[in-house]
């Protein structure tokens, strides 16, 4: 079905930063249709919009764009509530930025169809590779295998404060690390306030923060899941002619819940391999292999199987790899702030 030279004829479902930046990397030298499932005029993208200001500027480059158009609030550190104290993690690559309008003009130069919902059998004859970028619902490839993948729920509050309750960001991770709370500050007095719990207590612990910090005006509420299973949880990758991309296939960092950037670099990994796709496969498990190792750790504080024997080791390569791929993750924790916050904790 490949006709070389002319390029692949590619269909791509969801056009949020997986789809999105794959379409804007293919296009020009493939026939690439994306489409979306929200209209164009209410397109958004229900996230706490934050990411890591050097590795987005990198890729947004690749596609003509500068990041810093976007950005809302540019971070220094991350308050990090546990153990009733708060301890100041740095982060001076942390941001928050305009997301909806930054997809919005990523799908520019692409042949996006908006208001079009793709379901599983429409379009996989009538293209050479269909792209399952369709985040935590696998709409195109269907549920993940097995009993290892793992999608919370989330629920948030965009907020206007008079008086914001912290100047910079603010998170509260949940006992046996079973989800947490973020608090996001968006610029101009507005900020995310929200929470996701494996549990389900996560509109109980929004709630006890806004009665905590009332805000000025509680502007509106938005949620939908969010897959932490990391790549080697979340198979098939690919099917026949249809692979996956980004959250679909477990791109997203299991201990904060970091999607963008990941999702957008498998899109790249995707475009390099398109007629390749069990080298494609192999490069998502070999490049997201901390993911993993960082999911189990999750599961087995979540199981309460995790003592100092198998937790110091992983807790070392989750802090090294942290601190090696800052520029990614925004966050630039000191080694005594990683033992606290992931050290065993007692049971309940
Ligand atoms: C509440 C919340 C807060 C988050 N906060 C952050 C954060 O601050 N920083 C961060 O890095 N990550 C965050 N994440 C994770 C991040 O949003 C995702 O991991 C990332 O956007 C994944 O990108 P994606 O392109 O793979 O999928 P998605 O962003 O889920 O995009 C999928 C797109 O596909 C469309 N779609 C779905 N089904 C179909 C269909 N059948 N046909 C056509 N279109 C379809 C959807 O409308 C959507 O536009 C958060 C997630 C949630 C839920």
């Amino acid at each position: 079905v490949y006709h070389h030279g002319a390029g692949l004829k590619i269909a791509i479902a969801g056009a949020g930063p997986a789809g999105s930046y794959l379409a804007a990397r293919l296009a020009g030298r493939h026939q690439v249709d994306l489409y979306e499932g929200q209209k164009k005029e209410r397109f958004t993208s229900i996230c706490a919009w934050g990411t890591a200001r050097g590795g987005a500027s990198e890729l947004l480059r690749k596609v003509g764009l500068n990041f810093d158009d976007y950005i809302f609030h540019k971070g220094r550190e991350m308050y990090v509530s546990a153990f009733n104290n708060i301890y100041r993690v740095s982060a001076p690559e942390l941001v928050t930025f305009d997301k909806p309008r930054m997809l919005l003009d990523i799908s520019k130069g692409t042949n996006i169809h908006y208001d079009t919902f793709v379901r599983p059998g429409d379009i996989e004859g009538r293209y050479d590779l269909v792209v399952d970028a369709t985040g935590p619902y696998r709409r195109v490839l269907g549920p993940a295998a097995g009993d290892r993948d793992m999608v919370l729920p989330t629920f948030q509050w965009l907020v206007k404060y008079d008086d914001l309750p912290f100047d910079d960001f603010y998170i509260e991770p949940f006992n046996s690390f079973s989800g947490y709370l973020w608090y996001f500050p968006l610029g101009d007095h507005n900020a995310f306030v929200g929470a996701g719990d494996i549990w389900k207590q996560h509109r109980r612990r929004v709630e006890a923060f806004l009665e905590k910090y009332p805000p000025k005006e509680r502007v509106r509420t938005m949620g939908k899941p969010i897959r932490v299973a990391a790549p080697r949880s979340v198979f098939p990758h690919t099917k026949g002619n249809v692979a996956g991309v980004g959250e679909a296939v477990g791109t997203v960092y299991p201990i904060l819940g970091e999607g963008i950037l990941p999702s957008m670099l498998a899109a790249d990994m995707l475009a390099e391999s398109l007629e390749d796709l069990n080298s494609y496969e192999r490069s998502i498990l070999s490049k997201f292999s901390a993911y993993d190792l960082s999911y189990d750790y999750i599961r087995r504080k979540l199981s309460h199987t995790d003592n100092l024997l198998n937790s110091l080791i992983p807790a070392i390569r989750i802090f090294l790899w942290f601190k090696r791929n800052f520029m990614v993750t925004g966050v630039n924790p000191g080694l005594w702030e990683t033992f606290k916050v992931l050290r065993p904790r007692k049971k309940g």
